[in-house]
Formats: structure tokens, sequence, C-alpha cells
């Protein structure tokens, strides 16, 4: 039923429909977005469309075509403001009106703009950044979605990682562009040594720059602080690591390399909020299931007759429970089944492994002597009228004692 209207409204739009993909939505970016984010949502899909990466594929082709023109819009103050207040159609009226001479409309001008001409194919690469985040076990158990922030190298927004206050670079004088130059060694009279060395006036980049960018003092970096969103997924293994591709330290030179955050498990601790304080805290995690020691009394043990309630990482009660009459050996082994650990992306959805119940008994070292008198007592009344041997079931051989006499 809903087809119909809508096929005639693509059949009218179709071209503006072409152009009207929400800019910020295509970047994948919110309004408040500010320059250094709008650059950082650039660089990295403009890379991931390039025709350069997707030979033959017209959909990345259009793409990338898409993402040009949103960065070229929104990276400029004047007509960001305009796409703003008055959408696609205000900034086409601007720019029809030829009150915008900077804008370069090739989605290849910009690009090639944006990463210095440089960067097409076999671009270096920066290294990859490592970093270690503990959570607790609870967070494996449940899910959770965690913000972290680090301290990296990132391309300074004021000067586009030009170094340049008003985005001019010159070309060395002193080594023309080379960023080399030879040195002559006078080794001995009339002995020269020739040395290719970095040229020590632009430091082997080849360009100077008059105005330095205050922001970044002509370093073209500045060490800026990043958030991060982790999603940890319930029943994800220990050690598990997650990339952030192109997160690395950046820098104009290259290519920013991946962050790798790598999810350990935060030691156990009794912690001041109430799911802090269950008893799944305390549990031990291997692969997909969950160990626990639970300690009896002796007459527990032995009598049976008694219940236990776990409360598990989430908070639901797990109970254990004898009846009167039902032993428990020291050492025994309780398997609770789907009380584990949720198995991480089970096809069935989800699925638990095992909790693993490890019984200790607990003697009495202590005891009225009353009450010491009274068990043997009961003891040695059992054990005559039974006539317990002690050796009959212990499987060891008979001892050979025969009377000589
Ligand atoms: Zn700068
Ligand atoms: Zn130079």
């Amino acid at each position: 039923m809903l087809l119909l209207p809508t096929l005639a409204l693509v059949g009218l739009f179709t071209i503006f429909a072409l152009a009207a993909e929400d800019y910020y939505k295509l970047l994948g970016l919110d309004k408040s977005a500010d320059s250094r984010q709008i650059k950082k949502a650039y660089r990295k899909l403009s890379r991931q469309y390039h025709p350069d990466k997707n030979p033959d594929n017209e959909a990345a082709k259009h793409k990338f075509v898409e993402v040009a023109e949103a960065y070229e819009v929104l990276d400029d103050d004047e007509t960001r403001k305009i796409y703003d207040q008055y959408g696609h159609e205000g900034v086409k009226q601007h720019q029809q009106s030829g009150r915008s001479p900077g804008q370069h409309h090739d989605p290849f001008d910009i690009f090639s703009r944006f990463f210095g001409g440089q960067q097409r194919g076999g671009q270096r690469r920066g290294p990859n950044m490592e970093v270690r985040i503990a959570v607790p076990m609870r967070n494996f158990y449940t899910g959770a979605d965690h913000q972290f922030k680090i301290e990296k190298q990132a391309i300074c927004s004021k000067c586009s990682g030009s170094g340049s206050e008003d985005g001019q670079r010159d070309t060395c004088g002193r080594c023309n562009g080379q960023g080399m130059v030879i040195q002559k060694h006078q080794l001995a009279p009339g002995i020269f040594q020739q040395m290719q060395m970095q040229c020590d006036v632009c430091g082997g980049k080849g360009s100077t720059v008059k105005h330095k960018c205050k922001t970044c003092n002509g370093q073209r970096v500045v060490r800026e602080e990043e958030e991060y969103e982790l999603s940890v997924e319930k029943g994800m293994p220990k050690g598990a690591r997650i990339t952030y591709e192109n997160e690395g330290d950046e820098s104009p030179d290259w290519e920013a390399g991946d962050l790798l955050v790598q999810v350990v498990e935060k030691e156990a601790e009794i912690g001041s909020s109430e799911d802090e304080r269950t008893d799944g805290t305390f549990f031990r995690r291997k692969g997909n299931d969950l160990f626990w020691t639970e300690m009896l009394s002796l007459r527990e043990a032995w009598m049976g007759e008694w219940t236990r309630n776990l409360t598990h990482l989430d908070g639901h009660v797990v109970e254990l429970r004898r009846k009167r009459g039902e032993v428990v050996q020291p050492g025994a082994v309780q398997v609770v089944s789907g009380e584990g650990m949720p198995i991480w992306r089970h096809d069935d959805g989800l699925v638990y492994g095992d909790l693993l119940v490890d019984y200790v008994v607990v003697l009495p070292d202590q005891m009225e002597s009353g009450m010491e008198k009274e068990f043997l007592t009961v003891w040695d009344k059992w054990r005559k009228k039974k006539g317990v041997d002690l050796h009959k079931d212990s499987g060891r051989p008979e001892p050979k004692i025969h009377d000589e006499l």
C-alpha cells in the first residue's frame, strides 16, 4: 500500500534526492561537530571510498563524491552557516551566485588538496598504538559501554597540518626542496669526504614556513586528548583486542596507524555500590565457565539440610541446597549448567557456560569436651554393633601374619 506513493515521490525527486542526503549524516557527525571532527571524518571516509581503493565500484565512487561535497560545504564557516540555515538549496544558490571563489567542486581536487597531493597509493603508515583497558568481570557478563580518553598526536586543526599560519609553505632555499644537502669534509690535505645529510634548515621537509602557526608552533601536529567508545560485548574473551582503524598517532607525513585496545579483566574487589557487592564479583572465570568455592560445615556436608543463595554477577540468585541426608564429599564439584559466562557471539543467541561449585568442608577444631565424648561414644557403639573392619574395603593386600606356634 505504501509502495505506490513512495515510488511516485522517488520518481519526482530523483535529481534532488542524489544531492539531498544530510551532510552531517554522510560524514557520520552531528550538528555540533567541530572543525577537527569534520576533517577527521573526511580523512577517514575519503580514503575508504577512494576509487583507487574500490576499482569498478560505482557505489563507492558515488559516496566518494558525496563525502567530498559534504566536507567542502561544512569545512567552510560561511557555507556551513548557510547550509545549517537553508539546507542544500541555500548552498546551491550561494555557489551559483559566485560568492564562493575558494570552492573546488572537483572531488579529486578536494582530496589531493586535503592530503597535500602526496597520499595516493603507497603512502607511509604510522605506528600502531596499543592500550590496555581493565574492566570488571561483571561487564564481560552483562555487556557494557565505556568511554575512555587517550592522549595522542593529532594533526593541528588550526593550520590543517601545514605548520603555517597562512597555509603557505616555501621551497627551502638551502636544499632546493630536496630535504638533503651534500657536505664536504676535509679529512686530510687534499682528501675530502662527501656526505649526504638531512637539511638542517627545513629538517628534511624540503619546505619552510615564514609565519609559523601559533597553535602548533610550526610543528604541524599537537598533543590532544580524544575520547572513544568501548563496547564490551557479553562473553567477550579476556584480553580481546579491538581495532580502531586509523586512530593511532596522526601526522601529515603518514596514514595514521591503528589504535589497538586490549580489554583485560580487572582484579576483583569489594566495591561501594550494591552491584559490586555480589558473590559473583569473586567468581573466577575460565573461558565460558565460572568457578566458585563454597564452604560447608561438617554437619552440613554430612547431614545435608542446608541452603545457600549465591548472588550472580547481574544480581540474580542461584540457589544451592541439599535435603536432609544428602552428603557432600569434601572436594566434590557441582556443575550448575547454564550459570557460567555467556558464550560470545553464539550462533543461537544467548547461551551460557557452566558454574562449577567446589565444596570445601571445614571440620571443627574446637569442641566442648562433653560433645567430643558423646561423639566418641556414639561411634564406639556403632562400630561394635556393625563390627567394622577398617581394612576390609581398603583394597590393600591382607597382611600375611601367620601364627607360627
Ligand atoms: Zn598548526
Ligand atoms: Zn631544506
